[in-house]
């Protein structure tokens, strides 16, 4: 799993600097397959349950799944572009949310704070504690920034499926299993942070998951693995501290 997160982790080094005003989404899906195929992977997502694309694109109020097309970004959205891929058999699946151009003040705030919520998500993470540190963590870190968690969606087991016991929530959640952290288990931790209501609807594509309120969210997840060290960040963007 080491492996296929860290093509998927070169693929968005690699797809960063194309995230600019007046590039499409469409083109950035092409682009993006066009890097999972050429190092010798598949990219998950397309076909998945009938998604048309390799990656799921989501714009501004756009939460996650958002379908790669003709629009155009322009200066100041922020662009959620999550990929999952798939190398000699194990799945690697990571987030993350760009600002193109100058994003606004509240834009800004919201992506510092989900990647922090993502980074204090894994930060909980120990073999022998309970799988609800996570969200607790998360969910405690969003709210004093004044901003809600998206509680229809969680993250999940990964290896060899995409989506795999345990669901991994990113809020205090009473109603899931909480199982014990153990060695060996490999997740996908995905904080979906909004602006405003948690609340979220399907846009008529059947896939564009949309704040309620149309304010923005912001959507960043890793690929880790429990180890007996702590985790381990297996789509961290190449070494040292800053490339979380
Ligand atoms: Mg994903
Ligand atoms: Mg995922």
């Amino acid at each position: 799993m080491q492996a296929s997160c860290e093509v998927l982790a070169s693929v968005f080094l690699a797809i960063r600097p194309l995230v600019r005003p007046g590039v499409t989404t469409g083109e950035l899906d092409a682009e993006i397959e066009k890097l999972i195929r050429d190092a010798g992977c598949v990219p998950s997502f397309k076909g998945y349950h009938g998604f048309p694309a390799s990656a799921c694109i989501s714009v501004n109020e756009e939460v996650v799944h958002g379908i790669p097309g003709p629009r155009e970004l322009k200066d100041g959205d922020i662009v959620g572009i999550d990929i999952g891929l798939i190398k000699d058999g194990w799945h690697a699946d990571s987030a993350e949310t760009i600002a193109v151009g100058t994003p606004s003040a509240e834009a800004e705030k919201l992506l510092t704070v989900t990647r922090e919520c993502l980074e204090l998500g894994i930060n909980a993470i120990a073999p022998g504690r309970r799988l609800s540190v996570i969200g607790t963590a998360i969910e405690a870190h969003a709210r004093q920034a004044g901003f809600s968690v998206v509680e229809s969606l969680v993250g999940h087991g990964i290896g060899r499926d995409l989506h795999e016991d345990p669901q991994v929530p990113n809020f205090r959640c009473f109603t899931m299993p909480d199982p014990v952290m153990v060695e060996g288990l490999v997740i996908a931790i995905e904080p979906m942070i909004n602006a405003g209501t948690k609340r979220v609807v399907t846009a008529r594509d059947e896939w564009t998951v949309v704040t309620a309120d149309r304010r923005l969210s912001a959507h960043f997840e890793h690929t880790v693995a429990v180890t007996a060290d702590g985790p381990r960040i297996l789509t961290r963007r190449g070494a040292g501290v800053a490339a979380f």
